[in-house]
Parts: structure tokens; sequence; C-alpha cells
């Protein structure tokens, strides 16, 4: 594959944890080797749903920016960077917002789901409507062409297509039409067994310490069925070995499963096996995190900034050209 600019961004809304590195960060890493790539702490994302309470954004974003790096993301690789930093994102944000259609904004899925879904805050607001306006702009400005998403995503990608569509037939071709690169969609379970979320506050964070792991391991619920230690189990009906899929060989997975079926290993044994795995999983982030806590991380961003913006920069000049302004 031909060297092509990559563009993704996170959220500075707490500490990763597993199912980010899963459904995004390891494919990021992997995506650095071939290709240049933006990663941006997306802070304004954040202000359209935590507007009313915006007081952490600002802390939380040292937090990811380590919590990438941790995990391999190479600033010497790829461009690393603070959204809000970026001026000229607000300039082109609109002028696009110009040529938008609010009926396209008006029918991205997500808008009226979220609404749903966090209905302890007014989301009618014109922030929240233009947020995939927002992640277009995110995209086009770095002239990113590859952008790693989850499926649920690919709608806001489509968005994104023809919004750059409707730009190049007024103002001619300029724009490449970003394409998602699909991730996968992670399916690990929280340890009180629902969908791994932080406002679940189920979460194993990427940050999290060998004694933080044990501690949240060895309470998690199991197969139900398993009251006794001589009860046999189902696996496929515990949280615990949905994690093992993750972060055990399949080789111990294959023995975990006729074991629990067969009652010839105790739930605490399983998850001994489980948190060992994990925190030798974790190991390296975290050493590469202790390095990289006693550098000043700000700096590492503060370049980044500065590599964004002049492409930004660059970008802006060029719109204006065209749009003759
Ligand atoms: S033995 Fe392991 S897989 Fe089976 S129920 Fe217990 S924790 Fe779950």
């Amino acid at each position: 594959m031909e060297k092509k600019i990559v563009m993704s961004g996170m959220r500075p809304t707490g500490s990763s944890h597993i199912g980010h590195w899963e459904g995004a960060l390891k494919s990021w890493v992997e995506l650095q080797k071939k290709h240049q790539c933006y990663y941006s702490i997306v802070d304004w994302h954040a202000l359209t749903t935590e507007y009313h309470d915006s007081k952490n954004i600002k802390g939380n974003i040292k937090e990811l920016l380590l919590d990438w790096l941790s995990v391999g993301i190479d600033p010497e690789k790829s461009i690393v960077y603070l959204q809000s930093s970026i001026k000229e994102i607000t300039e082109l944000f609109m002028i696009f917002s110009m040529i938008t259609p609010l009926g396209w904004l008006e029918r991205v899925p997500t808008f009226k789901e979220q609404k749903i879904q966090l209905n302890d805050r007014d989301l009618n607001t014109f922030g929240f409507l233009g947020y995939p306006l927002l992640q277009t702009i995110d995209i086009i400005i770095v002239r990113g062409n590859i952008v790693p998403v989850g499926e649920d995503q690919v709608f806001h990608l489509e968005l994104a297509r023809e919004i750059v569509r409707k730009f190049n037939n007024f103002y001619g071709e300029y724009f490449d039409e970003p394409m998602e690169f699909l991730t996968p969609i992670p399916k690990l379970p929280g340890i009180d067994g629902r969908k791994m979320s932080k406002s679940y506050n189920n979460t194993i964070c990427i940050s999290d310490k060998a004694e933080t792991i044990e501690k949240k391991i060895k309470p998690m619920i199991t197969d139900t069925r398993r009251k006794r230690r001589t009860d046999p189990g189902v696996p496929e009906d515990c949280p615990v070995f949905a994690l093992h899929q993750s972060f055990s060989s399949k080789e111990e997975i294959r023995e975990i499963s006729y074991a629990c079926r067969k009652a010839s290993i105790g739930c605490i044994d399983c998850k001994k096996v489980l948190i060992k795995n994990m925190n030798d999983f974790l190991d390296p982030f975290r050493e590469r995190r202790e390095k990289y806590e006693k550098l000043s991380v700000m700096d590492i961003l503060e370049k980044g900034n500065k590599k964004a913006r002049e492409t930004a920069k660059r970008t802006l000049e060029e719109v204006r050209e065209l749009v003759k302004i």
C-alpha cells in the first residue's frame, strides 16, 4: 500500500481502557509503521457533550497523551496534537458550515441516539449538531485520506465524503474523499459483565497498576452456575473467560474451557491466570509510561501542534484561494 495520510482522534474524557486499545490504539500503532499519521486529542469534541461540566477536560489531556505514548504511539513517527491549538480548524469549519445542509447533520444516527442516551443535558445545540462536520474538518485539514474507525462510525465517514464532494463540486477537485480503515469493535466486557465503558465505571485502564488489576479482577462475577467449586460451568457465559480471549494464549483458553466444564479448575485459579497474563501484557506499557512521565510530555504535544498547524495553515490558505475569500 502506498504511503497515505491517516487521521484519527480521541476525546480527553478520562483514562483509556483496554477496549480503546483493542478498538483503536492497536491499529494506530500499526498504521504509523507505514503511513504518516495525525492523532488528535479532540478537546472541542469533548466540549460538545461536556460543556456543562468542562473542568476536567484540560487535566485529561496529559493523561490521554501518556496513554497513547505508553501503548507505543511514537511521536517521532506520528504527529500527536491538540485540536484546540489548531485555530485554523475553526475557520475551515466555518467555511464548510456554509455548504453543509442541515438535513445531512440531522440524519446522523448518533445525533438522535446520543440525545436519548445523554438525557441529563441539553444537546439541542449548534455545536452538537455540527460535530460530524467538525470531525470532517479534523480529517481534511491535514489532508487525511485514511481514517481508522469502528463499524459504528462508518456513517460519519460517508457524510464526510458527501461534504467533501460538495466542496469539490463548488470550488474544484481539491480534497481527497477520506476512506475508512475498519478497526475491530471490541467485545471486552467490563468488570461487572456489562459492556466496558467509562460511564459504567467498570473499566480496566491501560494505566492500571498490577495491584489495581488484581483488585478489579478478583471480585468479578463468573458463570452463575458455578456456585461451588465442584459445579461445572459454561465458560462462554463468563466475563472472565471473555477477557481471557484477549489476554491468554490459545492453549490456555482451550485448557480453561475444558477445565471449567469439568469443574477441574476453580474460578480463583482461573482469575489468577488472567491477572498474570493481563499484567504481562501491560508491563511494556507501564515501562514506557514511566519513561515518558520523566520527560516533559507537554513539549512533545507542542511539537506536534506546530507540525499539525503548518499543515492546517497550508490547507486553509489554498482553500481561501479556491473560495476566493
Ligand atoms: S473457571 Fe474461569 S471461565 Fe469458568 S466460570 Fe470460573 S472464572 Fe469463568
